[in-house]
């Protein structure tokens, strides 16, 4: 199998002779772009002795890339019928051990325990887009086991995670994610690169855990906060915590909680930065709905 899986021919061979069907509700869409799949993994960074897990391999195309610079790749697919092709596409490879399983259901803990002996790994993934973000939100409660993860995602999301405080793409998503993580775009990708071609255009997102969170304070907490706190994204601050824990605590406690906080009532979360949600969510511990 030396021919490029990047190439439109080449799959359409391969799905031939497998009988493989694309479902579109599994968000299959495979890239057909040899730039594109090298950007990925160039901004891995991998080293030689790297192990690395791929979410959705699909037909073997960006695992195979990654089977010849790591150590080894684990790729945890959901649909039996790839099982055949991707044995198929990485019969050369050695160092690839292919799970067929929901990501969404395994435990990610065993996984990392059993398939790469408790070592810490890097994630790359041309991600479902009907499940990006449960997969993100999944893989960060694992970020103490992660050095680094690459993804593939709709162009929207990738703003939204890397949004900053005023800007409109800046919400729950941009502030969980860079609570763990340093998140960058690290370039836009047209819809162009797929087959089958989606409806939307995609970019490159490259998320960085911290070694040690930045903030002090528990995450449970903290989400609670955030949550609360742009669950009426047009009203102030106060308003917003006023009307999700309003059963919970007077308005007066909530004032004193924001001024504990040094944070001005009539400021709206969308401004807020992420180490005064921190701030906010200390001021906050223990009595939050
Ligand atoms: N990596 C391939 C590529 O770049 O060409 C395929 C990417 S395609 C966008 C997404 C892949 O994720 C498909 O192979 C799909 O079957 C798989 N997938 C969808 N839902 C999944 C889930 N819950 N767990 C594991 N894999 C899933």
């Amino acid at each position: 199998m030396d021919d490029k899986l990047t190439s439109p021919t080449t799959i359409k061979k391969i799905i031939q002779h497998f009988g493989f069907r694309f479902s579109r509700s599994l968000g299959q869409n495979f890239l057909i772009d040899e730039n594109i799949l090298n950007k990925i993994v160039e901004a891995a960074e991998l080293k030689k002795d790297d192990v690395v897990l791929e979410v959705g391999p699909g037909l073997g195309t960006m695992t195979r890339k990654l089977a010849s610079r790591a150590a080894k790749v684990v790729g945890v697919e959901i649909d039996k019928s790839l099982i055949p092709i991707l044995t198929y596409t990485l019969k050369t490879c050695n160092n690839v051990e292919i799970i067929n399983d929901d990501f969404l259901k395994l435990s990610l803990n065993n996984l990392i325990d059993t398939s790469f002996k408790g070592r810490n790994i890097k994630v790359l993934a041309n991600l479902p887009y009907y499940i990006t973000n449960p997969i993100i939100l999944k893989l960060l409660e694992n970020h103490e086991s992660i050095e680094l993860m690459v993804f593939l995602v709709q162009k929207e999301v990738a703003e939204r995670i890397t949004a900053g405080p005023g800007s409109r793409d800046y919400g729950v998503l941009s502030v969980i994610v860079q609570f763990f993580c340093e998140a960058r775009l690290v370039s836009a990708v047209p819809r162009t690169v797929f087959m089958p071609k989606p409806k939307i255009d995609s970019a490159i997102l490259k998320l960085i855990p911290y070694k040690k969170i930045l903030y002090d304070v528990g995450k449970e907490s903290f989400f609670k906060v955030v949550k609360a706190s742009f669950a009426y994204r047009r009203k102030t601050i106060y308003n917003s915590l006023k009307k999700s824990q309003g059963q919970n605590l007077s308005p007066q406690k909530i004032k004193e909680i924001l001024q504990t906080a040094g944070i001005d009532e009539t400021r709206r979360a969308e401004h807020l930065s992420i180490k005064e949600f921190a701030r906010l969510a200390k001021a906050f511990e223990g009595c939050l709905l």
